[in-house]
């Protein structure tokens, strides 16, 4: 089977977590596969731009897959944090979630600007976590050379948020 496969068959579906009518997908089997994992690295590694200069993961689970892709790709690796955490002087942006509100803070001095940066994310739902998070790198005056996730969940209509955040390059693996 593909990677794709794999990876896809690693992910189960959890009814109504974190409230009714949330179909929640837990990549924590995945996690626990080496070869899930290690496929899950292999596929956005191949699918990252030439030429990138940092990788930027979102707290929590986004952190574990960006990590080990900046590892792999040799450059490195940024976080971007739910607020009180970073010590240094942030951005911040605050938005709506699939369930609930959320805030992201990004250290200001965290990347230089003109950089080519890539975010790495677990799973795209709604699209405002990564909207968010391309509007803090536009604060540091970076270059998103794109976008890419493990997981798109088509039906929350995620790309199209992204399209008018003026995110142009997307890749989802499954
Ligand atoms: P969005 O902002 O609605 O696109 O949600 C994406 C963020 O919420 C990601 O950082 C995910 O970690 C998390 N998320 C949303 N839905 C799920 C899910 O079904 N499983 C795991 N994480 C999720």
């Amino acid at each position: 089977a593909s990677n794709a496969d794999l990876i896809a068959g690693l992910i189960r579906s959890v009814p109504d977590f974190p409230k009714p009518g949330v179909d929640f997908k837990d990549i924590t089997p995945l996690l626990g596969s080496p070869n899930g994992f290690s496929a899950a690295i292999e596929e956005l590694v191949r699918a990252a731009p030439e030429d990138l200069d940092v990788v930027v993961g979102i707290e929590a689970r986004g952190f574990v897959f960006a990590a080990p892709v900046a590892l792999a790709l040799g450059v490195g690796f940024v976080p971007v944090r739910k607020p009180g955490k970073l010590p240094c002087e942030v951005f911040s942006k605050s938005f709506d979630l699939e369930y609930g509100r959320e805030t992201l803070t990004i250290h200001q001095d965290a990347i230089p600007s003109g950089s080519r940066v890539m975010i790495v994310d677990d799973i795209l739902a709604t699209g405002g976590t990564l909207a968010a998070t391309a509007g803090l790198l536009g604060q540091l005056g970076v270059e998103l050379a794109q976008v890419s996730v493990l997981m798109e969940l088509e039906a929350l209509g995620g790309r199209r948020v992204l399209q008018d955040a003026g995110i142009d390059h997307f890749h989802a693996i499954v």
